[in-house]
């Protein structure tokens, strides 16, 4: 019998990563650009140039090539197949329609967090589980949720915009998406900054001489020096982080009692770059929140490729 392929797209801001793997997830050839942003049409042409470099780099034809599974940045809009990333320039890219023409194809879209979750349940923590939730914290947060089995999409495919549960009634920071209170407004790479002046202000902290205040009242402070700081064993650093732990715990304790998940898979720059930092507090502090059953919390397998193995679960899982 003639061995599948499938091509895995994972669309990010920053970085447009490509695969060719078989069907137990083994890859053949990888590839990764920087986004390219001029307009949809640069874009679409960067694009269809990666997949068919990968796949030449993979030795595979592209006729031996079942479909294109792609995870992108949100929103999307599964109905007409178009993607508008939050941090790309350009809205309304047409990449569904666009790829199937260039291609000859299926292709299939979900956002990154719904891919990832695909990705998790066929390659990797939660095969054979019907109940999980795979969590991204990143410069965003996200999720993707099954529930008896079913990825929960909702009326546009937003179903598990988790990082917009609100986790402060006070509402003292406002989220990228305009709203307050929101998880992500708090936790996410992109917020830090924001979270530890709110935090060194909280406590009445401004005047302590420490590296961590004086980063963050001159506007110099990221999530990478934070954490570094406080792997560096930065006192100060350590409180902050342990404090988004609590609200991350929050925000998952939320995630618990609405899904029921036997497992909760984390990935996201953030996390894994500090997973231990980030994993501990959360643990710590999930059980004052929780009213079900505490389930499996932890790292993806997958690590970073968790998008590009949903979008090659993407095109199997419809076969
Ligand atoms: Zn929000």
């Amino acid at each position: 019998m003639r061995e599948k392929f499938a091509v895995g797209v994972d669309i990010g801001a920053t970085n447009l990563r490509v695969a060719v793997s078989d069907k137990k997830g083994i890859f053949r050839g990888e590839l990764s650009e920087r986004t390219l942003k001029d307009s949809s049409e640069v874009f679409l042409d960067q694009l269809t140039n990666l997949i068919v470099k990968v796949t030449k780099k993979s030795k595979v034809r592209l006729e031996e090539i079942e479909g294109i599974g792609i995870g992108s940045a949100g929103p999307i809009d599964l109905k007409k197949g178009e993607i508008s990333p939050t941090n790309l320039p350009i809205k309304n890219i047409p990449l569904v329609n666009e790829l199937s023409g260039r291609f000859d194809l299926p292709i299939y879209l979900q956002n990154d967090c719904n891919a990832g979750a695909v990705g998790e349940k066929w390659f990797g923590a939660a095969k054979n589980l019907a109940n999980f939730v795979y969590i991204t914290l990143s410069t965003g947060i996200g999720g993707g949720a099954y529930v008896d089995n079913k990825l929960l999409l909702g009326k546009d495919g937003n179903a598990c915009e988790i990082g917009h549960l609100v986790i402060d009634l006070e509402g003292k920071l406002k989220c990228g998406c305009g709203k307050r209170g929101h998880w992500e407004a708090y936790c996410s790479g992109r917020n830090v900054p924001n979270f530890v002046r709110y935090w060194i202000e909280k406590n009445g902290k401004e005047k302590v001489d420490s590296p961590v205040v004086k980063s963050a009242l001159s506007n110099e402070i990221t999530s990478k020096k934070l954490f570094d700081m406080a792997k560096d064993g930065s006192k100060l650093a350590l409180e902050v982080v342990e404090e988004m732990g609590k609200l991350n715990a929050m925000g998952i304790g939320s995630i618990i009692n609405a899904y029921d998940p036997s497992l909760i898979t984390i990935g996201g720059s953030l996390a894994l770059h500090n997973e231990e930092l980030v994993l501990k507090p959360i643990k710590q502090n999930v059980k004052n929140y929780i009213r079900n059953r505490l389930p499996t919390i932890e790292i993806t397998p997958l690590k970073n490729k968790i998008v590009l193995y949903g979008g090659i679960a993407l095109v199997f899982q419809n076969e």
